[in-house]
């Protein structure tokens, strides 16, 4: 096949936009779309600190190549990785990967560690865990989640940078519908969170324009590194359902992905303004932006045997 604008052997079809692109053609197109989004939800600041949350996978070392590549035409944006080592088993060269970019890049790296933060690593917490029920990567997640934000605060950046596409976003629209979840609904955007006095650092996500199909072409072409690691306590088994179910509506009806990411941000505008109105306190343990009185990293914390 050929690549319709120009002639070039083609390397993609987008069938959704019914399209076949070269390896030139689709980089350019991949990456206007990128810079759209960065530019449309305001998510670069004229000048100050980004940080890009990297954990080794090809969305958050697409994103970091890209913001490097966004930051290298205005200089008065500092660019940095920080990444957060939760102590599992067997991830060193994951850590390895990650600082290689950051230094062929010339970025400076950051790194916080659960061992040194909460005194023990993830797999000692999941072993010391009182109640089974709760799932190791609710441990990691939110424990996770808390370092980067505290990192972020230390270091004085203005916004942190995630790897999540489309596809994520719409996984996580679906599931939030189906559970009836409009709370978290409304924290999915292009820029989510809730900024609390500061406290909480804005996450901005880049690629959320992007299918993850075209983000691991995208990765390969330009030789972005990727670090391959089977975590052991993986357990993403519902998420995979919904990823089936839409990818499967896609294939049937090509465009239902950006059908459901438009339908999503109708439903964040609709819902917003009986939300706007909930204000966030702070945890009474650790003073971070909480919903209830304590958070739930404290909980998860207190939930640990001694
Ligand atoms: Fe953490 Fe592993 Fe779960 Fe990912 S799969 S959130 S690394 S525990
Ligand atoms: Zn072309
Ligand atoms: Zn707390």
């Amino acid at each position: 096949m050929r690549c319709d604008v120009c002639a070039n052997e083609s390397v993609v079809n987008l069938r959704y936009f019914g399209r076949e692109f070269c390896s030139d053609c689709f980089t350019r197109y991949f990456e206007k779309r990128v810079r759209k989004t960065v530019r449309l939800n305001r998510m670069l600041p004229a000048k100050g600190k980004i940080a890009v949350a990297v954990s080794g996978g090809k969305d958050s070392m697409t994103v970091l190549k890209l913001l490097h590549g966004l930051s290298l035409n205005n200089p008065k944006i500092e660019l940095m990785a920080i990444l957060v080592d939760e102590g599992i088993a067997g991830k060193d060269e994951v850590f390895k990967t990650i600082i290689g970019f950051c230094d062929e890049l010339g970025l400076d790296h950051h790194i916080s560690f659960f061992a040194s933060e909460y005194g023990c690593t993830l797999d000692e917490m999941l072993a010391g865990r009182m109640d089974e029920s709760v799932r190791a990567c609710t441990y990691c997640g939110v424990l996770r989640r808390k370092l980067l934000n505290k990192m972020a605060l230390d270091l004085g950046v203005q916004a942190i940078a995630t790897g999540h596409n489309m596809d994520d976003e719409v996984q996580s629209s679906l599931m939030n519908y189906v559970k009836g979840d409009f709370d978290r609904m409304v924290r999915l955007g292009p820029v989510s969170g809730v900024v609390g006095e500061g406290k909480f650092v804005p996450r901005i996500k880049p690629l959320r324009d992007t299918p993850e199909d075209e983000v691991l072409l995208y990765a390969r072409l330009h030789d972005v590194p990727v670090a391959s690691f089977e975590c052991p306590n993986s357990e993403g088994a519902l998420r995979k359902t919904y990823k089936r179910l839409i990818d499967d509506l896609d294939l049937a009806h090509p465009g239902s992905k950006f059908q459901l990411l438009a339908a999503t941000d109708k439903l964040i505008g609709l819902l917003k303004p009986g939300y706007l109105g909930k204000t966030m306190g702070y945890c009474t343990r650790c003073g971070e932006p909480s919903s209830s009185a304590t958070c739930m990293a404290c909980n998860l914390l207190a939930s640990i045997k001694s």
